[in-house]
């Protein structure tokens, strides 16, 4: 994924390197490298007995610097930020006072006279490494961030010293091999006109913070610290993850148009940011956020979310790793229900819990976990898991417009099973006085292609669908959905996954119940136009990516829509590529600011 291309051109040097867009946005301008954190010293000293004491003294008085620090980062971000981002070290704050990870550590010292920096930095490891082996990007990532701490903490046992600052005196472009979130939030915003890092990927904490603060950037650019020169000119394109190195006039000149297309771009965007979501002849549809625990609610007013239609309830085991307490989801579902304008819906999700998302120590029993004791199963093997779940959500539902979602259903009798219990739960709370909502509307996840096959018999049993493109696609065409070897057989426009969903949608019609698509693929905003023209009825995603999407949709007249999924649909003998060309080609007709979409 990461290459190193050179380009011969008539009159420049210059070389294309190659790496993950990691930060929409442009910057030209000259390379500053960004040096390496030194190896951490750590030697292996034993202690004596008599210094147990004062090496443990030591490393509390090291934590409680070091959550001054974060601390105090963490507020500086506050101000700067908004979004999710601003709580990103929040995590490495919790650790601070974490026992999971801190009774090791006095263990390791106390038992074995180890000192405290090479107890600290064994623990980390121990963490690491399995992390390191989960499938979850983004959950491989956070093994990141317990390094991250562990250096800090590690460098403040050693006498302090704070990130490497970054002092610059002329705005440029920081070259580095990786960089930490406390040394992003450090950068001096308005010198940093970009990023390029040799590792790094979509997911690291450096790579969210540096969307969050608007800083371009491309990472996992190999070899970017051996090419690149101190004053060397680059132009960075965030967007297709590519960094012109010492440039010609005919790469400037090119990129000086992209730059300009995009500015026009963004404008259009803007234009229509806080407008409801409809096709330009008027026909509705609501555009919602996709959510998890960690998310800040407060942000969905801002992209004019009209309420949470995905709230993935597995990132409350995950961040905790166990399971929440029937209080701890009640508190975490009820805030969510509460930030929202009253009427607005927040669609829960219960837990999706296996594949790849798995709680540490608990992962790698099953050879297939896609295949195995995923979501549903499980909460059915574990019913008590599912009635403390369901009884949190009805609860909250006391507050506001909840509807409650089944992931991975597969069967009728999985369907009815789940169903029963959440009667039961019904039953229960409404003898004990409970307040509920006792018209909370039930719906199923369509994600697996035997429940598109028999949506005829599970729309009798629901309140409404909602499609996870993200599964629906991997389960279709038997790609992995997290394997990048085979991510160009993931092809949301295949024939057969388009006849899933129009088979889901007619069923659904049938009933008379609707049909919302929550899967990544719906934040694409052609094939987003592909879903509204097959009938589906409204769309969840993330919550920056709806301005967007929902600019293009209000430019288009829905019978128009119409036609194009019908010609999609009829296109049973050609090429996933073919049919998104396609349907491109004729909308790019209707909006032509997706030319420059990239
Ligand atoms: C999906 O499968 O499309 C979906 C939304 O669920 P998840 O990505 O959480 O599996
Ligand atoms: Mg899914």
């Amino acid at each position: 994924m990461t290459t190193v291309r050179h380009e011969p051109h008539e009159t420049s040097a210059a070389k294309i390197l190659t790496g993950i867009a990691a930060s929409r946005g442009y910057a030209s301008g000259s390379a500053v490298i960004f040096r390496t954190e030194q190896e951490l010293q750590i030697s292996d000293f034993s202690l004596s007995p008599d210094d147990v004491s004062a090496e443990l003294e030591r490393l509390e008085n090291a934590l409680a610097l070091t959550r001054i620090q974060l601390q105090s980062l963490s507020q500086e971000l506050e101000k700067r930020i908004s979004g999710n981002e601003a709580a990103v070290l929040n995590g490495q704050i919790m650790m601070t006072s974490d026992p999971e990870f801190l009774a090791p550590c006095r263990k390791l010292i106390c038992d074995e006279l180890q000192n405290a920096k090479s107890a600290v930095w064994h623990t980390t490891q121990h963490f690491t490494r399995a992390f390191a082996a989960m499938n979850d990007p983004y959950l491989r990532e956070r093994g990141k961030d317990i390094e991250d701490f562990a250096r800090r903490l590690i460098r403040n046992l050693s006498g302090g010293g704070e990130d490497r600052i970054a002092r610059f005196t002329q705005p440029c472009i920081v070259v580095a091999d990786d960089i930490s979130p406390g040394e992003t939030i450090a950068m001096p915003k308005d010198k940093i006109l970009g990023l390029v890092t040799e590792k790094g990927s979509l997911t690291s904490h450096s790579t969210l913070l540096a969307r969050a603060l608007g800083i371009p950037a491309v990472v996992g650019v190999a070899n970017c610290l051996k090419e690149i020169n101190p004053g060397d000119e680059l132009l960075l394109d965030g967007v297709s993850g590519k960094v012109i190195h010492n440039p010609g006039a005919s790469e400037r000149k090119a990129f000086t148009k992209v730059v300009s297309h995009s500015k026009s771009f963004q404008t259009f965007v803007e234009e229509g940011r806080q407008l409801p979501g409809s096709t330009s002849d008027g026909h509705p549809v609501p555009f919602l956020a996709n959510v998890s625990a960690d998310c800040r609610m407060t942000d969905l007013p801002k992209v004019a979310a009209e309420g949470i239609g995905l709230y993935r309830t597995e990132y409350l085991w995950l961040s905790l790793n166990r399971e929440p307490s029937e209080q701890e989801q009640e508190e975490a579902y009820t805030a969510a229900v509460r930030s929202l304008p009253l009427g607005n819906v927040t669609t829960i999700r219960i837990l999706d819990l296996g594949g790849d998302k798995l709680l540490r120590g608990e992962g790698g029993t099953e050879p297939n976990p896609f295949l195995g004791n995923r979501s549903i199963r499980y909460l059915l093997k574990n019913p008590d898991v599912l009635r403390r779940q369901f009884r949190s959500i009805l609860r909250a539902s006391s507050h506001g417009k909840v509807q409650v979602l089944y992931p991975m259903i597969a069967t009728i009798e999985e369907l009815r099973a789940v169903n029963l219990e959440l009667h039961r739960c019904m039953t229960e709370l409404r003898e004990k006085g409970i307040p509920f909502d006792d018209q909370i509307k039930r719906g199923a996840m369509i994600e697996i292609p035997a429940a598109a096959l028999i949506a005829g018999t599970l729309a009798k049993e629901v309140d409404f669908f909602s499609i996870g493109t993200n599964d629906l696609i991997q389960y279709t065409l038997a790609v992995d959905r997290s394997n990048s070897a085979v991510s160009r057989l993931y092809q949301p426009t295949h024939p057969a996954v388009l006849q899933l969903i129009h088979l889901t949608v007619q069923a659904a019609k049938a009933r008379g119940i609707p049909v919302a698509v929550c899967g990544e693929a719906a934040a694409d905003p052609i094939f987003a136009a592909l879903l509204i023209g097959l009938g589906v009825n409204e769309l969840s995603m993330a919550p920056n990516l709806i301005p967007l999407v929902k600019r293009v949709i209000r430019q288009l007249p829905y019978a128009e829509l119409q036609e194009i999924a019908k010609e999609a649909l009829s296109r049973q003998s050609d090429s996933a590529a073919s049919i998104a060309t396609a349907c491109r080609n004729r909308l790019i007709n209707l909006v032509p600011e997706l030319l420059y979409l990239r």
